[in-house]
């Protein structure tokens, strides 16, 4: 029987929605492999959001330290390795977050593990997909080791429904840590009411047509009557219009928003990669040629000087009739 290793990001006492699709996974998986889901939760903290994974797998186990505060992938590998061999896994999985993707390849060099990242789809208890060529194609892969490691991609996998009983909660200990010399220096971190770029229902995305940061605020304005997160072409970030992680796309963040405005963005499949998903695309581009068109759901041949102050103006009016 194998049991599957699920690492869960959380904030505050619940869990992440990066953390639920990475939980549908590992059901998924589990089932492929007669085993069950162990929901794990490291970091400083920790402990308040154990209640909000046990709604959703049967066994979770919480390491909560001090001395996690910051996340190092020298210091929680070792304990997801551990915790790999105490319960029986024969899979390890993370979603492909930034964290998911810089915890998950140590933790398989400790196990010995083979490796699938990037997973879009479970074929069989060893048999992965996962996009390629900047999600043009799909490669299956089999991984033949005894403990597999994975990376999913959250867009690719629902988030999990709760169980219908409450699952229970175990604490383990951190154990020694080795940071191996790695320290945190400072974290830089962006304030925003808005919600996660990975996270909402509505993205809105500039790209370098826009030409300056400042006039980003008229995006930022559309963004906010919406309830949308911010997101943007790697050439604006790149450029400095907007902060880096913005970014959408390839080597960016991937989303699959409800509804989708990719704004004065050409369409290169680089930036297609983090977004085609999206249930809804809607494409503003002088350009009556630019690829972003054939993905688009809505196309508005027009400049964004002209289109999205009519758009705003638009979507208030129906704010204020209702
Ligand atoms: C290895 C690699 C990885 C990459 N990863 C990413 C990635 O993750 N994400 C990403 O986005 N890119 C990525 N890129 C870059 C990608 O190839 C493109 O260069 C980039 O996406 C172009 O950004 P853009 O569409 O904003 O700019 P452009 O291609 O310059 O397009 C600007 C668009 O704005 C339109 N426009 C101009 N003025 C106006 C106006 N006034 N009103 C309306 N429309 C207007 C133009 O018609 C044009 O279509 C990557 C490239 C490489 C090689």
């Amino acid at each position: 029987m194998g049991n599957v290793l699920a690492f869960c990001e959380f904030g505050g006492s619940t869990l992440k929605s990066s953390a639920l699709s990475n939980l549908t996974f590992a059901r998924e998986a589990a089932a492929a492999h007669g085993g069950d889901v162990v929901a794990v939760l490291i970091g400083a903290g920790a402990g308040a959001a154990g209640a909000d994974a046990a709604r959703y797998a049967k066994q979770v186990v919480v390491v909560d330290d001090a001395a996690l505060e910051h996340y190092l992938a020298e210091t929680y590998a070792p304990i997801l390795a551990r915790l790999a061999g105490e319960h029986g896994a024969s899979v390890v999985t993370a979603t492909a977050t930034t964290t998911g993707k810089d915890l998950i390849p140590r933790a398989a060099a400790l196990l010995d593990a083979g490796m699938a990242s990037d997973v879009s789809k479970l074929a069989s208890a060893t048999t992965f997909v996962r996009p390629i060529l900047a999600g043009n194609a799909a490669s299956t892969i089999e991984v033949s080791t005894p403990i597999i490691a994975t990376t999913i991609r959250q867009t690719e996998f629902a988030a999990a429904e709760p169980l219908g009983a409450a699952g229970e909660v175990v604490t383990a200990a951190a154990g020694e840590l080795d940071a191996l010399g790695a320290t945190v220096e400072r974290i830089e971190s962006s304030k925003s009411d808005r919600p996660e770029l990975t996270d909402a229902k509505v993205v809105v995305s500039g790209g370098r047509g826009m030409k300056t940061g400042e006039n980003f605020k008229v995006l930022e304005e559309l963004a906010d009557l919406l309830g949308a997160a911010m997101g943007a072409s790697r050439a604006a970030t790149d450029a400095g219009m907007v902060p880096a992680d913005w970014q959408v796309g390839q080597t960016g963040k991937i989303v699959a928003p409800e509804l989708y405005f990719a704004v004065a963005i050409s369409g290169a499949i680089q930036h297609l990669a983090g977004m085609k998903g999206s249930k809804t695309i809607v494409a503003i581009n002088k350009d009556p040629e630019a690829p972003i068109f054939q993905v688009a759901d809505y196309g508005v041949v027009t400049t964004w000087e002209k289109a999205l102050p009519e758009l705003i103006e638009e979507i208030k009016k129906v704010k204020a009739s209702r």
